[in-house]
C-alpha cells in the first residue's frame, strides 16, 4: 500500500483530498463534480466508469482518469489498468 498524504484542494483551499504523492494536482470532489459529468457512449468505457459514485468521492485518482477521458475520449492501456486496480483495491478494502 502506498503512502497517502492529505493535501488541501487547490481550487477551494478548504477541503482536504487524499493524494498519493505530494506533488500531484489535487482537487476535491465538490470542485471536480461538474467535470465528471459527461456522456460516455463507448460501451467499454461506459462499463469501466460504471462504479459507485462514492469511489469517485473518496479517490482523486479515479476522478482524474474520468475527467481525462471526458476531455480526450481516450485512455492509455496503463491508465485503464491502473484505474481497474484502484477500483479493485477499494472494493477489497470495503469487504
Ligand atoms: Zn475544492
Amino acid at each position: 500500500m502506498r503512502v497517502q498524504y492529505k493535501q488541501k484542494c487547490i481550487k477551494c483551499k478548504k477541503n482536504y483530498v487524499l493524494a498519493t504523492s505530494r506533488s500531484s494536482y489535487v482537487v476535491c470532489y465538490d470542485c471536480q463534480k461538474s467535470s465528471l459529468i459527461g456522456e460516455i457512449t463507448d460501451p467499454f468505457y461506459k462499463k469501466l466508469f460504471d462504479i459507485p459514485e462514492e469511489y469517485y468521492k473518496e479517490n482523486s485518482f479515479l476522478r482524474n482518469i474520468k475527467v481525462n477521458y471526458l476531455k480526450y475520449h481516450n485512455l492509455t492501456d496503463a491508465q485503464i489498468v491502473a484505474f481497474e486496480k484502484v477500483v479493485q483495491q477499494i472494493k477489497e478494502n470495503k469487504e
